[in-house]
């Protein structure tokens, strides 16, 4: 019988995306993918470490997949083990590797050795294209980040930014076109894409052009995340004129109050940060613009925090990912005067939650009555209807009319049709 592979990942959209790359060289070798991790001869985890509770989890993802399959050999990898070396093993694993020397990995875990060498340095381009399942393809073009928030430990984990080549970016992505109707180009600060390539004058935005010239056939081009400092000129007008770059960009905020962002080092203020969506707005009005908010951010006051709330209903997010400060030793933050205590940060949570629920109800009821394009991505046989995304990643219900998964039909958006 083939042996069989598991692959789980925690945490974001690049995570999922490296943990992908080893789908083709497993089947390559005969192996069969599967859903199960009881059934799987070989597992590979990809954990996450960018909150104090992500860290969390991956312990206990890895201590469930080794009560699960307790004859598995599992690899554990990514951000997760290179905040803690040796936990991963401690906790069950029997191999870890940090965030580069994935293209090591394989070997290591078929050949049951120990890494022989130290993987940092540079952007790792894998050995192989990623082999993914869905409609949405993902494609790494960025890894690392060199901005040194003061709260995060990714630029300690992941190193500085380091871009991937643009021939080996547009490469991927006319792969993937062939296959996927949707491409979402991500990376861990996409803002950084290009500054360290050449002279630095070719960004994100000549990216995202020369993609869409590329893949004449690929019908939509998603932002995974985004930070002001990536929204310029370009970007403005391919938001203008290129209906298949998707009407949606999430821009992390962090806070809404000045004092916090300039504690946090984020690299502007509220005014910037609203002069940016309101640039985005009128080259693509309606567009959905969602955002991440840490609450309880040291020194931040019962007043600060209001501001931040307030700021947030003024934008008018269609969505608020909240999340609280979570302690990450080693970084500035850690040591920071004027730590919040942990009931404060869960009932700012949930105020910061409330105001996302409100905002997200009145995004959607705007857009009550208005045609949208839907990607059928998943069939409900039960019910007869699809399910899918529009390009504002408004999820919807569509009935069936003998359609296809990965096809893109125009539906009237409503409140009968709309999905949570
Ligand atoms: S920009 Fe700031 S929050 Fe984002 S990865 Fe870099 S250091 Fe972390």
């Amino acid at each position: 019988m083939a042996k069989r592979f598991y692959l789980d990942s925690l945490g974001c959209k690049v995570n999922s995306y490296e943990v992908s790359l080893f789908r083709e060289p497993l089947r390559k070798l005969g192996m069969e993918e599967t859903d199960s991790p009881e059934e799987a001869d070989y597992i590979i985890l990809n954990g996450c470490a960018v909150t104090a509770r992500s860290v969390q989890k991956g312990r206990q993802r890895i201590r469930k997949l080794r009560r699960l399959a307790p004859r598995a050999k599992i690899l554990a990898m990514g951000c997760l083990v290179k905040s803690a070396p040796g936990l991963a093993l401690e906790l069950g694993a029997d191999y870890e590797i940090p965030t580069k020397g994935r293209n090591e990995a394989l070997s290591l875990l078929l050949e049951d050795r120990a890494p022989a060498h130290s993987f940092d340095g540079g952007y790792e381009e894998p050995l192989n294209e990623s082999e993914q399942t869905g409609l949405r393809a993902y494609l790494k073009v960025q890894d690392g980040c060199s901005r040194y928030c003061s709260y995060c430990l990714i630029p300690y984990l992941r190193g500085p930014s380091c871009s991937r080549k643009k021939e080996d970016c547009l490469r991927e992505a006319e792969e993937l076109a062939l296959s996927h109707p949707e491409i979402v180009v991500t990376g861990i600060e996409v803002a950084f894409y290009g500054k360290d390539l050449g002279d630095g004058s070719y960004r994100l935005s000549d990216l995202i052009e020369d993609i869409l010239e590329h893949c004449p056939s690929l019908r939509r081009l998603r932002l995974s995340s985004l930070e002001e400092g990536a929204v310029d000129e370009k970007m403005l007008s391919l938001f203008a004129s290129e209906p298949r770059l998707c009407s949606h960009v999430h821009l992390a905020l962090q806070s809404g109050c000045d004092k916090t962002l300039r504690a946090m080092g984020r690299p502007y203020d509220q005014k910037r940060f609203l002069s940016v969506v309101e640039k985005l707005r009128k080259a693509r009005p309606g567009i959905a613009i969602t955002t991440d908010v840490i609450v309880g951010f040291p020194g931040e006051s019962e007043e600060d925090f209001e501001e931040s709330l307030s700021f947030c209903r003024k934008v008018g997010f269609a969505e608020i990912h909240a999340f609280p400060y979570s302690v990450r030793k080693g970084t500035k933050a850690a040591s920071m005067a004027g730590q919040v205590d942990a009931s404060t940060k869960k009932d700012r949570e949930h105020r910061m939650l409330s105001l996302s629920k409100e905002l997200r109800a009145s995004f959607e009821s705007v857009n009550y009555g208005t045609e949208k394009e839907v990607l059928l991505e998943s069939y409900d046989a039960k019910g007869k209807c699809w399910s899918g995304h529009t390009s504002d990643y408004l999820l919807v219900k569509v009935d069936d009319h003998g359609y296809s998964r990965g096809e893109a039909v125009k539906v009237l958006y409503s409140r009968e049709n709309a999905e949570d």
